[in-house]
């Protein structure tokens, strides 16, 4: 229990607007899943989770073990994917329900072998084929040989086949994505012509969702556009935010003209200056590289840049034209476009600046 006057506050309402509206684009045979891994992008995997099984989401995926046992331990009772179960942890998925995709012949030999001694019967597993990406799943040749492995297993069951696409926000590689999709549907077919029936089909994130129609096939996965990005600047606009960051002033400073502020003399004030020391740093995942005035952050209405080094714990502001006192609110960011420009300022992507956020960072939902 975190009693840290830095918070992140997380609007449940936006995440719901944002599952209508990912819900609107697909056809009402498609199913959703919900990417809640690294915390739910930041903010809080449990608590997005039973918003969104309440709203009838199909399935979730994390990526590790791990993330799907805090799920499973807080009453999450959706079927939940593992996208990257190790082979340490392949024991546990049965105790938890959790669904691992098998994606090398290594890894799916010893889940067979496991569910054997455990004795499960027809347990739901995901096979992931490489369209591309090269980073997890079967090459498409493999099919043959994957199926002379299962053909005869009883101890488990493949409910869904997926692969990822690798630019899929990308409007310039278009021509590579649709390569993938139709690599995908061949690799479907197949399936079905050697298992003889249809597994549920899913290759596309968010920005696939919103490009590719013709790739959502039985189940879309969307992470980023539930906490409120959708890659793309006019597609932006139909989700809400979900995320605001907030802390407060510590302390003030007059600054003499001549004087430095923050480490390695990182500003040097060239005329008199009122500082704000504002708690929350690098190890909280406000970058180093957004120091230098890079970024400003708001008080009482107004933008202070934000000057200096960024220190582990704290963040020094110019407040010369604000009038305000220790103790009042400071806003990091309360909207994509401030998200996006801290993303930006670090030469990153919003997915990083909101795993990046730290675990001293007090979750609110709202
Ligand atoms: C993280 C992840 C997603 C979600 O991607 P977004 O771009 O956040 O929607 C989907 N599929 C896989 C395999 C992933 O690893």
């Amino acid at each position: 229990m975190s009693h840290s006057p830095t918070v992140l506050e997380i609007s449940l309402s936006a995440v719901e607007h944002n599952f209508n509206y990912f819900k609107s684009i697909i056809s009402g045979d498609t199913k959703m899943l919900a990417v809640v891994k690294a915390s739910g992008y930041g903010s809080d995997s449990v608590a997005v989770a039973k918003l969104l099984e309440e709203k009838g989401i199909d399935y979730f995926a994390v990526a590790y073990a791990d993330e799907g046992i805090t799920l499973r331990n807080e009453g999450i009772a959706t079927p939940i994917l593992v996208l990257h179960p190790q082979f340490q942890n392949l024991q546990l998925m049965s105790s938890y329900s959790l669904e691992p995709n098998l994606y090398s012949e290594k890894l799916l030999c010893e889940f067979v072998r496991i569910s054997k001694l455990q004795g499960l019967d027809s347990y739901p597993v995901h096979l992931k084929f490489n369209t591309g990406l090269n980073r997890l799943g079967f090459r498409a040749e493999s099919l043959e040989k994957v199926y002379s492995l299962l053909r005869n297993e009883k101890s488990l069951r493949v409910k869904s086949i997926f692969s990822h696409m690798v630019a899929s926000e990308d409007e310039e590689s278009r021509e590579f994505s649709m390569k993938q999709i139709s690599e995908f549907d061949a690799i479907a077919r197949e399936f079905e012509n050697l298992w003889g029936y249809r597994p549920i089909r899913h290759m596309t994130n968010t920005s696939g969702v919103l490009n590719y129609p013709e790739a959502h096939f039985d189940m879309v996965r969307v992470g980023l556009g539930l906490y409120g990005f959708a890659n793309d600047v006019s597609q932006d606009s139909k989700l809400h935010n979900v995320l605001t960051l907030k802390s407060v002033i510590s302390q003030i400073h007059e600054v003499q003209s001549g004087e430095t502020v923050g480490y390695n003399m990182g500003y040097t004030a060239d005329a008199p200056l009122r500082t704000a020391t504002i708690p929350i740093g690098h190890a909280d995942g406000i970058f180093r590289s957004l120091g230098q005035g890079k970024i400003s952050v708001k008080i009482n209405g107004k933008k202070a840049p934000v000057i200096g080094n960024i220190c582990m714990d704290m963040i020094m502001a110019d407040v010369t034209a604000i009038d305000c006192m220790e103790g009042d609110e400071v806003i990091l960011f309360d909207c994509r476009e401030d998200i996006s420009r801290m993303a930006h300022e670090a030469h990153t992507i919003s997915y990083e600046i909101l795993t990046a956020l730290g675990p001293r960072i007090r979750r609110k939902i709202l």
